[in-house]
């Protein structure tokens, strides 16, 4: 699964010279690709399988037996499966009983380990109309240790009729009892099951079909081009919402194979993780579509979508079939994504030596999603602008992003769907593999493009930023509560992960690396694993390092180390304590460090850095060393002040002396140092002047965007001394020449920041041009997809309410996702509070807006400096509509929870977050989140307060030097 991500607002740009009027050529450049006429195939798939089964009829409609015995229900002998259709469903026929103290914070209940699933076969009937599903299973059992109970997850089903066979028996159930808390349902038969025995539990159910929520079998919708609403359903089942369809062992490691059946309606296809099987005509006109079993999988993995959506299909090099899902009208814009898709078939198929495990995979967009992706295997459940980037019309930043989550939610085939982690305390190994792979995926497929850089950049950056919290967590955390299955779908478990694995890639070798992953998911395919299994694979190809004993102070301590490099004689002393902002270091956290170091004649060398740090030899004839060779670990570096004005000093005289990595990691060391007090901020102002002749964007979107926000704190007159500054380190890529390679994506994001950082300094040549291009956008004129997001939210930023009402009224007209969301992007940054007000109501509307999409408009308003308190007013006073519209969902709450306060600086902001939170009874899902982001504000307060005179002396001085 893949959260969505941040709509990046701050780090994207161009411009033109002055007394050159190039700026419309550029904002006119052609679509960036050459585009090849690949041979799609339009799939005739479900045809051909139409063509090749054999139609079949329900032969038999068995009715049920309906024995009531004494408090027991019972069935003829072992029916099968093939009873589908039950007339009616009958109420309980056993005694049952709830336990009710449902609170999802006490300690979670396991399923006991005396049963095992091994095989489902599932019917499920949904009322489309009614919005209820009539399920039957028979699940297949194997007893492991003698037992008189059976206990399995249902979650809001009304379990109607059961019954228990084996060895020859029919089993009596004396009585069930539904655990509410732990969404248990207990089952007591009147004799006991013998271990090493197989028994069949029959279920007869009724579960809901979800509306206006995105979790569980739901509905979801589109509008088509002639503005009729038409429906389609989807299932979002991760982590624990299979339990919501039908009952089930619910836990990642009870793995079985699955025999599926959907009724669908007519006109619609229904898609499940296997190929279509067989299919009948039932006498109302649906279709009961059956699907080949299942490969051995988790419950979290089975997925379902019925939709009239059609398909692309090509076949990957390996000959697996891959086709793209969406509306008749989207489905060539799913070109692109499918030939990634494909390739990347290949390439995990290749690195990981296992060839793709299924036939076939299907990528389905969904129009409201509350997840970027998730990994169903072999039906990937995508946001639907995710797969609809057409490169003649989406920017290449979207085309990253939909390069990235395919290959993040492909790569999850094998990691977390072949190998699944035994239990959700080891979630990391799934995404933080996933999110890491994506890297390597983009790396390899785009070469030519480079976008891995920046994936792996903006993920490392994210991670090291919310891991320095006192308030963070380990990756490797024990799950005590149900909430915090949900809550470890983090950036821990993501994103550190993904830099810790990368980390461990550089330090042990690509070869040695991609050894172990072949090792480790071949021996556990189709089963389950934890941390430990995997460092043992690594240990067993490179015997140079124990793997598991570096790795575990990784995974079971919080936050990350600060080294400090101190020279004596010939000898750098290398010492270690945990990073962490704010807050006198107790911890006594220490890690063994796989460190690399190089030197000023080209001297590279790794080393293990030891709990109590470590003493490194310095090359002869070297006046500095420099550690985190191209920003690979995840620590921070203090040297001392002679060293660090060396770096600074060498930035300054040759600009590419160090890699692009290594400037990005100078300037962000010294800059979070000065943030905890431990360097003075002065030396990150020093080193932000060399950035006049910076050309990469890692590099400069690190320094300029933390000389913004120095800027944002200052008093008026020294705000506007640092704006000068600022346009004065972008000259050098402002007046650069403005043919862009439109292939190229560091030159388009660098113009893309270059552009809105211009504007933010209220440089008037660089206004005129946009507001020109923007009255040309608002005419009809096309122009760059690279450049229009930032001259469609600059243009209104600067225009009037009279612009804001036409792109309002081109969101109304537009069809497509991206076209709608850049104008959204639009609205959300006006100036004008009224008009941002009158956007909170519009985006609230759910037959305007989608739920997806409000919660990323909000961040956008919240980013935006006239919106960041009237977004933190209007979700706070409209909480419980949004509890309880995102409530369920993974990663919405949390954002809305931090897209504010993490754009706040006064103390006032502050007191306001405090008292919401104090008296807030339904944020203790959230509890440990609201901790963090309160601290974060309070110490950025403080260090607003202590510094704000240091820094608007700097840039007074910097301005008197520079005679800006
Ligand atoms: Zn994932």
């Amino acid at each position: 699964m893949h959260s969505y991500q941040r709509v990046e607002k701050d780090d994207v740009a161009d411009i033109s010279r002055e007394d050159n009027n190039v700026f419309r050529s550029l904002a006119m450049l052609p679509a960036k690709m050459n585009k090849k006429a690949d041979i799609i195939l339009i799939s005739i798939v479900v045809a051909i399988v139409v063509l090749l089964i054999t139609m079949t009829l329900l032969t038999s409609q068995d009715k049920i037996k309906q024995e009531n015995t004494h408090n027991t229900s019972t069935f003829e002998a072992n029916p099968t499966i093939s009873n589908l259709y039950l007339n009616s469903l009958l109420s309980s026929q056993f005694n049952s009983s709830i336990i009710e103290n449902d609170t999802t914070f006490d300690r979670i209940e396991r399923l006991p380990d005396e049963i095992k699933p091994l095989h489902y076969e599932i019917d499920l009937q949904p009322n489309y109309q009614q919005l209820y599903i009539i399920g039957r299973s028979k699940i297949e059992i194997l007893c492991l240790n003698r037992t008189d109970r059976i206990v399995l997850h249902k979650k809001d089903i009304d379990i109607q009729r059961m019954a228990v066979y084996g060895n020859g028996l029919k089993y009596h159930i004396l009585h069930v009892q539904q655990d509410l808390k732990n969404e248990l349902f207990h089952i007591q038969l009147d004799h006991h099951l013998i271990g090493g025995h197989h028994y069949q539990l029959h279920l007869w159910f009724k579960s809901q079909i979800v509306v206006n929520r995105r979790y569980g079998f739901y509905r979801s919708y589109y509008q088509n081009r002639s503005k009729q609403t038409r429906y389609l359903y989807v299932t979002q089942l991760s982590p624990t919402d299979a339990r919501m369809v039908f009952p089930c062992f619910d836990e990642p490691s009870m793995k079985s194979t699955f025999k599926l059946s959907i009724t669908s309606l007519p006109g619609y296809s229904a898609l499940s993780n296997m190929p279509v099987q067989s299919y009948s005509i039932l006498p109302n006109g649906h279709t009961l579509v059956s699907f080949a079993t299942t490969v051995k999988m988790s419950t979290y993995l089975v997925g379902f979508v019925v939709s009239d959506f059609e398909n692309l299909a090509r076949y990957s090099s390996n000959g697996i079939l891959v086709r793209t899902w969406t509306s008749k009208e989207n489905i060539k814009q799913t070109q692109d994504a499918l030939k990634l898709a494909t390739a990347y078939i290949s390439l995990f198929s290749n690195l990981f030596n296992i060839t793709f495990p299924l036939p076939k995979l299907d990528l389905v967009a969904i129009p409201d999603f509350a997840v970027a992706g998730m990994e169903n295997w072999g039906l990937i459940t995508i946001m639907q602008d995710k797969l609809l980037c057409d490169m003649q019309y989406c920017s290449m930043r979207n085309y990253a992003s939909t390069a990235s989550v395919l290959a993040h939610e492909i790569a999850h085939q094998w990691f977390g769907n072949l190998v699944t982690m035994k239990w959700w305390n080891d979630l990391w190994l799934k995404e933080g593999f996933a999110t890491f792979a994506s890297q390597l995926g983009c790396k390899f497929m785009n070469r030519d493009l480079n976008l891995c850089r920046f994936i792996v950049s903006a993920a490392h950056e994210n991670a090291m930023q919310f891991d320095s919290s006192i308030y963070s967590h380990p990756i490797h955390q024990p799950i005590e509560s149900q909430i915090n299955i949900k809550s470890q779908f983090d950036s821990i478990s993501y994103r550190k992960a993904a830099s810790l694995i990368r980390m461990l890639y550089h330090y042990i070798g690509p070869s040695s690396f991609v050894q172990g992953i072949q090792k480790f998911l071949r021996k556990y395919e189709y089963g389950n694993a934890n941390n430990h299994d995997l460092w043992r694979s690594f240990t067993e190809v490179n015997n140079l390092i124990n793997v598991g004993e570096v790795m575990d102070t990784w995974i079971y301590q919080k936050n990350y180390p600060l080294l400090t490099m101190k020279i004596k004689s010939n000898m750098v002393n290398i010492s270690q304590s945990p990073f962490m902002e704010g807050r006198v270091h107790t911890s006594r956290a220490r890690w063994l460090i796989p460190f690399c170091y190089m030197t000023e004649n080209g001297f590279i060398q790794r080393k293990l850095i030891d709990l109590n740090g470590s003493m490194i030899p310095l090359p002869p004839s070297t006046s500095w060393i420099k550690g985190n060779c191209n920003r690979t670990g995840i620590y921070r570096i203090n040297y001392e002040i002679d060293l660090w004005q060396k770096f600074v000093d060498l930035l300054q005289q040759q600009p590419q002396y160090f890699s692009s990595h290594d400037r990005a990691n100078l300037l962000d060391d010294s800059y979070y140092l000065s943030r905890v007090d431990l360097l003075n901020v002065e030396i990150f102002l020093n080193m932000t002047r060399y950035l006049i002749a910076e050309h990469d964007y890692e590099a400069f979107n690190m320094g300029i965007l933390r000389l913004k926000f120095l800027a944002s704190i200052l008093d008026e007159p020294f705000k506007q001394k640092a704006k000068k500054f600022i346009l004065y380190l972008l000259r050098s890529n402002l007046y650069q020449n403005n043919q862009v390679d439109e292939y190229d994506i560091n030159k388009i994001m660098m113009k893309v920041l270059v552009l809105r950082m211009a504007s933010w300094a209220e440089y008037k040549p660089v206004l005129y041009q946009i507001k020109r291009a923007f009255q040309r956008w608002l005419h009809g004129y096309s122009l760059s997809p690279n450049l229009v997001p930032a001259i469609v939210e600059i243009g209104v930023s600067i225009g009037d309410e009279d612009d804001w009402n036409r792109v309002l009224k081109r969101y109304y007209e537009v069809d497509d996702d991206h076209s709608k969301k850049l104008c959204m992007k639009g609205l959300a940054a006006s100036k004008n509070p009224k008009l941002l007000k009158r956007l909170l109501e519009i985006i609230m509307d759910e037959k305007q807006v989608k739920p997806d999409q409000t919660v990323q408009i909000l961040d956008l308003i919240a980013k935006n400096p006239v919106g960041t308190d009237l977004v933190w007013k209007f979700i706070t006073s409209h909480w419980d509509q949004f509890y309880n519209r995102y409530g369920k969902e993974i990663f919405s709450m949390p954002k809305l929870i931090s897209l504010s306060i993490c754009q706040m600086k006064t103390e006032m902001q502050l007191q306001n977050v405090e008292l919401f939170f104090s008296y807030n009874k339904r944020l203790q899902n959230y509890k440990r989140l609201a901790e963090m982001e309160i601290e974060r504000l309070r110490l950025k307060i403080r260090w607003i307060h202590r510094h704000q005179q240091q820094v608007q002396s700097w840039f007074r001085n910097i301005c008197r030097e520079l005679k800006l």
